[in-house]
């Protein structure tokens, strides 16, 4: 008999098919057909590096085998297989002892150590994966209204879903999935698109067992046009939570310098009205910086002039306004650059930065530039408070 060895799967069950494990792999064990995201096991080496930047922790899954599976048979998939019987007189410490080995590994990748994201240390423990596409949570719309003003080019909503007497327990900064019904053209089922929580742990008003997202149609897109189109009262299957790291940490003394674009507000919207309600005379300082084309297409713009400075900070950037200079988020950084330094040396400053893919290289070049100018390194820094659990990124 083999030797048995620790395998390292990608459950097809939870995976979202972002791509994300494929791009973060450095030596290229991770790839895909049109059914599944797998993992070679004559190359991977178990960096972990793939690890954290899942969003919904369907790369972390471990079998201990006999024989590796092959790239067919994962590939054919639709569930994982149960742990193999390996249990013998002669394999038994062995089978033990590797998964010791993983528990040990995955400890490591996950206190963050080379760098890597971590949750911050103040945060609540969060719950993941209660429900996958076998056995979702059927939610209700009770909410369904445009954020955007009517003039605005894109329809940005704020959706409510209740989940009735189902526990499905969330912090601020988590995801759910979205199961969109129906097929696609070579008739397999959608996949389950995440969305981020847009409300506080206990509900949209306290003590609700809903939660609210803030969803963009995107012409063409199948699940965000679904979701846009449904009325009170329609039922959405849903999947996770999902996330683990960007998450809002519990000391009140934690400043939260939260940066976004469009829906990137959604987990932004979570923490502030957490803070609001749980600790609204915390010391730590709420800051936000919040781009657009126009104040019309900026969501939550009315509801988020309402809340005082004192509570939350607002630095608005607007890139398309006529007559006005283009400012984006980045811009904004470098002109608030003495707040953002102050921000920067005190140790219980946390950053989070949330919207679409490619808005952190503009921003951490801001902050690099903020930093050369104060005499202070930024990537030092930064590797630091990602360390530390306290630098957060989520783009998509
Ligand atoms: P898809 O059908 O997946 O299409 C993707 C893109 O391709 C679309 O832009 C669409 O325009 C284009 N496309 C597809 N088919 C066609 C076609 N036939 N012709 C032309 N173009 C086409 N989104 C939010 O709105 N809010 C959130 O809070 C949010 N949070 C997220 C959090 C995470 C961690 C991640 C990973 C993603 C998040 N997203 C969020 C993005 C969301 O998951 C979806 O990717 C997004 O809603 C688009 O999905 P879709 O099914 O509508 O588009």
């Amino acid at each position: 008999m083999n030797a048995p060895l620790k395998q390292h799967l990608i459950d097809p069950e939870i995976c979202i098919r972002c791509n994300t494990c494929e791009e973060s792999c450095p030596i290229d064990a991770i790839t895909h057909d049109d059914n599944n995201y797998v993992v070679n096991a004559d190359i991977c080496n178990y960096c972990m590096d793939c690890i954290s930047p899942c969003p919904t922790g369907a790369i972390d899954n471990w079998r201990v085998v006999a024989a590796p599976y092959s790239l067919e048979e994962q590939l054919s998939w639709s569930d994982l297989p149960a742990q193999q019987e390996l249990e013998s007189a002669s394999d038994g410490g062995a089978v033990e002892a590797l998964e010791d080995d993983i528990d040990a590994l995955l400890e490591e990748a996950r206190k963050g150590l080379g760098g890597k994201p971590v949750a911050p240390p103040s945060a609540s423990k969060p719950s993941v994966n209660l429900y996958n596409r076998g056995k979702p949570a059927m939610a209700t719309v009770t909410g369904n209204f445009r954020l955007t003003h009517a003039d605005a080019d894109s329809d940005v909503r704020h959706m409510i879903l209740d989940f009735g007497d189902q526990p499905f327990p969330v912090l601020e900064g988590q995801s759910i999935g979205v199961v969109p019904p129906g097929t696609d053209a070579e008739g397999k089922p959608h996949q389950v698109r995440l969305y981020s929580i847009a409300s506080s742990r206990d509900g949209e008003k306290p003590n609700a067992n809903n939660l609210a997202l803030t969803v963009k149609r995107e012409i063409g897109g199948v699940c965000s046009n679904y979701l846009c189109d449904l009325s009170r009262g329609a039922k959405v299957q849903v999947t996770g939570p999902f996330g683990a790291t960007f998450l809002l940490p519990n000391d009140p003394a934690a400043n939260i310098c939260m940066i976004c674009t469009g829906t990137g507000s959604a987990p932004f919207r979570g923490f502030t009205e957490r803070r609001r309600r749980a600790m609204p005379n915390a010391p730590g300082r709420l800051t936000l910086f919040f781009g657009a084309r126009r104040p019309e297409e900026l969501p939550y713009f009315g509801p988020l002039q309402k809340v005082p400075e004192k509570l939350l900070g607002k630095h608005f950037c607007y890139s398309r306004v006529p007559g006005e200079a283009r400012v984006y988020v980045q811009d904004r950084i470098r002109s608030e650059a003495a707040e953002v330094i102050a921000l920067l040396n005190e140790e219980q400053t946390h950053i989070y930065i949330c919207g679409l893919k490619g808005m952190e290289s503009g921003v951490e070049e801001a902050f690099s530039d903020v930093c050369r100018a104060a005499s202070m390194d930024w990537s030092e820094l930064k590797a630091s408070m990602r360390a530390s659990g306290r630098y957060h990124v989520e783009t998509y």
